[in-house]
């Protein structure tokens, strides 16, 4: 018989994080049954969430920016790689002021706590927690997301972006007794998308089956959660959702001090030497940070778990460009959380051409969208797909629920809304608007959504000129052939920067009860953008989609 044997399912090492203190109030040390417990008042938890929300939607960590000012000094680096870095360390600049979030799309609150042995609450943590969500929420120019599901098919928007989802387990770790761990997320719809179960079997558990499963799987992820990702695999795990769960956090570092290697009695583990051959084969699909290049990812996390022998999970997750979370503790010293970079413009370098140009790259072509659509689209027609251009003037901004209200009207016999025959359209939904500025941060959705719209309603004669983030699908690429139309890029992630320095106006012109998913007009100066669908059956992403696994050497990364 083995002898018994206790393992954390993963076991982490020391917390390094670095931390700031946010109050002394509202924790204190109370001695009962000649033990000592920490007491934790209601104010201190929402207090804590109100900083931690707030933060992360303005602040990054120094890891992540030093990750994006290393593109820019990356030799092997595409120019559209550099472009795209040096606007989000740019983003995050203009988010650090506070005032502007970094994305437009401020996320699900997503609030998991440890709570020690000896610490006492009220008893109502997710309420006081939930508080604090709703106060930064209201008090900020933050995005309401939550979708209230009034029935099964009807739906209405909290205006409180509660519900958050909120986990508290309690935390036993000798030592621990004093201590009341919490970690804040605020999730994007697009990189949430990007979480995927895969249930395998023993077939994918060897080197070959599994890199061209990842081949497969990884490049399907495509651009529409903003890269470049820190990406997360996860091989194995005691059941499903515990695979997903571990794959999302590890995509935020959470278990960057987990043990480098397996052994007998079945703790999780990093695989070192598999995140390194992940990061290579990423930079090999030739997608790069959005339009082309090495920079996919920053970086790779692979956590293999145990598994029943009969089930194989796989599962795979991103932190996007908006990389959103803190960890934070309570302990008798007070409230503490984690120290996020103030100062990004730190990481900022002198601009030069040589940061954002190499040979071979096209001059960037500005674009009159104040001309007739004609025009417009002659010009775009000229045009190799991945040339970048500089967008100047009105576009109409419409996204979901405005393209499904449209489409009920064509399906009725109505005409095309003629904004959307003069104009460019552009797929996105604002932030709240700050006090004294033409718009909110508003980058733009993810257009793979609005695809099944497209034929009809560039047959219906609007929607040819298309702005947006990510992919799309062959309907789309077929659509702009049939039709003469375009599918032009926007970076995704830089919404902060979009609006402060490229949107001069906006107004609301249908739907103005759908609030965020109302239709806008909006006026851009040298707004940029990439040529990603042209009207002659040419899209760079399906360029990037060939399957590679056969080109890429497995053994040792180099
Ligand atoms: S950076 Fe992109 S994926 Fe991330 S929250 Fe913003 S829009 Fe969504």
């Amino acid at each position: 018989m083995p002898d018994f044997n206790y393992v954390d399912l993963i076991p982490t090492g020391p917390d390094e994080t670095p931390y700031r203190l946010i109050t002394t109030e509202g924790v204190r040390v109370v001695e009962a049954a000649g033990r000592k417990f920490l007491e934790v008042d209601p104010e201190a938890l929402r207090l804590l969430t109100f900083e931690a929300i707030k933060d992360i939607q303005h602040l990054l960590r120094p890891g992540h920016l030093q990750q994006l000012a290393n593109i820019l000094e990356d030799p092997e680096a595409s120019a559209n790689d550099r472009f795209v870095a040096m606007d989000l360390l740019k983003n995050a600049n203009v988010a650090a002021g506070g005032v502007l979030p970094m994305c437009q799309d401020t996320g699900t609150a997503i609030i998991s706590g440890k709570k020690g042995s000896h610490v006492l609450t009220t008893g109502q943590d997710e309420e006081h927690l939930s508080r604090g969500v709703f106060d930064v929420y209201q008090q900020l120019n933050l995005r309401y997301s939550q979708m209230a599901p009034v029935s099964m098919w009807e739906e209405r928007n909290t205006a409180t972006n509660l519900p958050a989802q909120i986990e508290i387990y309690s935390d036993t770790k000798p030592g621990h007794e004093l201590q009341y761990e919490l970690f804040f997320m605020a999730k994007g719809g697009g990189s949430a998308n990007k979480s995927y179960l895969f249930q395998e079997t023993k077939a994918v558990l060897n080197p070959k089956a599994f890199e061209a499963f990842l081949d497969d799987k990884l490049r399907a992820i495509g651009t529409a959660a903003c890269p470049p990702y820190h990406l997360a695999v996860v091989v194995g795990g005691t059941s499903a959702e515990y695979a997903l769960k571990v794959a999302k956090y590890a995509s935020t570092r959470y278990y960057d001090s987990a043990p480098v290697g397996g052994g007998a009695e079945g703790h999780g583990y990093r695989d070192l030497e598999m995140e390194a051959r992940i990061l290579k084969q990423t930079q090999e699909f030739g997608i790069g940070a959005q339009f082309g290049g090495k920079y996919f990812c920053h970086d790779v996390r692979v956590i293999r778990l145990p598994r029943h022998g009969a089930s194989a999970p796989i599962a795979i997750a991103v932190s996007c460009s908006a990389d959103r979370q803190a960890k934070a503790k309570i302990t008798p010293e007070g409230v503490f959380l984690e120290q996020l970079e103030h100062d990004p413009a730190r990481f900022l370098p002198d601009v030069t051409h040589e940061h954002l140009g190499d040979a071979g790259v096209q001059e960037v072509v500005t674009i009159d969208l104040a001309r007739p659509m004609s025009e417009i689209r002659e010009t775009l027609s000229t045009l190799p797909i991945k040339t970048r251009v500089s967008l100047n003037g009105p576009l109409v901004v419409a996204r979901d629920i405005a393209h499904s209200r449209i489409k009920d009207m064509l399906d009725r016999g109505e005409q095309m809304p003629q904004y959307l025959q003069d104009h460019a359209v552009y797929y996105a939904g604002p932030a709240k608007t700050p006090e004294g500025m033409a718009s909110g941060s508003f980058g733009p959705t993810t257009a793979g959504r609005m695809d099944s719209y497209v034929d009809q309603f560039q047959k219906a004669g609007g929607s040819f000129v298309m702005l947006a983030k990510g992919n799309r699908s062959q309907a789309v690429t077929d659509a702009c052939d049939a039709n003469g139309g375009f599918y032009l890029g926007s970076i995704g992630g830089p919404a902060a920067l979009l609006a402060a320095d490229c949107i001069k106006k906006v107004e609301v012109i249908d739907f103005p009860e759908l609030g965020m998913e109302a239709v806008w007009k909006i006026e851009v100066e040298n707004f940029p953008a990439f040529v990603v669908v042209d009207d002659k059956g040419n899209d760079f992403f399906a360029e990037t989609m060939r399957p590679i696994a056969n080109r890429i050497p497995v053994g040792a990364p180099k």
